[in-house]
């Protein structure tokens, strides 16, 4: 019987995640869930999954939990803030931690698991955004076992055995081709992204996903993200990491090898898939997801990105390339701009605008230690929000 931790338990992966550990009971128990303020949803998990322990991020919807669950009869314990995130990520009961978290929130505790050592099932790309370097070397040293469960990077890892992770060139790996749903906006003209509702962008058409990826997806943020988790999860210089859009979500993410093979992971757009894989590695165990039917897809395909419609993935590319803090600040202004959008403060295309605004204002600094990170993070943050707080210029108004 496996331990697990579902940080994030009331998202979409952390559901999905219950999905896949309730069809096998007698494997896996959950030892902890958490979520940030939902109290409702995390009462209902608690007592279904009866963990022992349930956190949530401040005290005073952390005291209405325990006392709904008292009324019920829960003996689940109730712990708070980044503390509690922490010790139920590294508590020596815990086998399994499904990161889950969406953003910068997620990375303190995703660290904690890789520094006791734990099996990560690595939602929250986020954190090898951030801090890619310090996280694979918490990995090393704590001797943790780093699953990753972004579908791409899912996929890669199933074509690409493990041995080689470290050592593309001698695996015999060319490049790695990270496909692209293109978002719900792929056919739009400029003109057309200028007039884009957050109601609208919400609307992904392959993937069921939590909002700020969902718009990310449409912005190309995501895949710009999912660049930077590619090169420190594999190792990957920027110039051997492609991307490729696929429409039609099927191929999750391809490898090719020196001799001209492209190996492929197929399968419906459906993340029971891959948390599975991470769940049962490295044996293979039921996801729920349905088989694919290829006569019914009877079509893959492909296209090259636009960067000039979706500039967020080269702003991606030029952080990596730029290194240091700067993935780091493009993440975390990425996220208040995101925030911003779905509050209607910003327009679709000020995303970018507000991006690169900070990618040319703020200095950047090699990485010495996730106090710095977090650092370089919270002054990203004050300058997007100053940039926020004064939309003065045109480009950054709301239509
Ligand atoms: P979601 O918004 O549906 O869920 C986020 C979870 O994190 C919720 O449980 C929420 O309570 C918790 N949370 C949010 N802010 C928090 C905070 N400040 N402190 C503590 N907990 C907090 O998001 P999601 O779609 O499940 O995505 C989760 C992560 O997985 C993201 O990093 C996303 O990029 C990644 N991911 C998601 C998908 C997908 O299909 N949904 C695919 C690949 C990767
Ligand atoms: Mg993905």
């Amino acid at each position: 019987m496996q331990n697990v931790t579902i940080l994030g338990s009331t998202g979409t992966i952390g559901q999905q995640t219950l999905d896949v550990i309730a069809r096998h009971a007698s494997e896996y128990k959950v030892y902890a869930l958490t979520a940030n303020s939902n109290v409702d949803a995390l009462l209902k998990q608690c007592i279904e999954y009866k963990p022992e322990i349930a956190v949530l991020l401040d005290e005073k919807t952390a005291q209405e939990l325990r006392e709904k669950l008292k009324n019920q009869s829960s003996v689940t314990q109730v712990l708070t803030g980044m503390n509690g995130l922490e010790q139920v990520s590294s508590d020596d009961k815990v086998d399994i931690v499904m990161a889950a978290i969406v953003g910068a929130a997620g990375l303190k505790p995703a660290m904690a698991a890789a520094n006791a050592g734990k099996r990560i099932l690595l939602a929250n790309k986020e954190t090898l955004v951030m801090a890619g370097n310090l996280f694979m070397q918490a990995v090393k040293a704590g001797g943790a076992t780093l699953l990753p469960i972004d579908s791409e990077h899912n996929a890669i890892f199933q074509v690409m055995p493990p041995q080689q992770l470290q050592h593309l060139a001698d695996g015999g790996v060319r490049k790695i081709i990270l496909t692209a749903s293109g978002g719900p906006f792929r056919t739009f003209t400029q003109q057309q992204l200028e007039h884009i509702t957050p109601e609208f962008a919400l609307k992904h058409p392959n993937w069921v996903m939590g909002a700020k990826i969902t718009i990310d997806s449409a912005t190309l943020m995501n895949k710009g993200l999912e660049v930077i988790e590619a090169h420190w999860l594999f190792n990957a210089k920027p110039s051997q990491i492609e991307v490729v859009v696929h429409p039609q979500s099927i191929i999750h993410s391809m490898v090719e090898y020196v001799d001209g093979s492209i190996l492929a992971q197929l399968g419906n757009p459906d993340m029971r898939t891959p948390i599975a894989y991470g769940l049962g590695y490295p044996n293979r165990i039921e996801s729920g997801v349905s088989a694919l039917n290829l006569l019914e897809i009877a079509k893959l395909e492909f296209e090259a990105p636009d960067v000039k419609r979706f500039p967020c993935l080269q702003l991606a590319y030029d952080a990596l390339n730029i290194g240091g803090t700067a993935p780091a600040i493009l993440n975390a202004v990425n996220e208040l701009a995101v925030a911003a959008f779905l509050n209607k403060q910003i327009r679709f295309l000020d995303i970018s605008i507000l991006i690169a605004k900070a990618l040319n204002s703020i200095k950047v600094a090699p990485v010495t230690s996730l106090e710095q990170l977090i650092a370089a993070d919270t002054e990203a943050r004050g300058f997007a929000q100053s940039c926020l707080a004064n939309l003065d210029s045109k480009r950054l108004l709301i239509a």
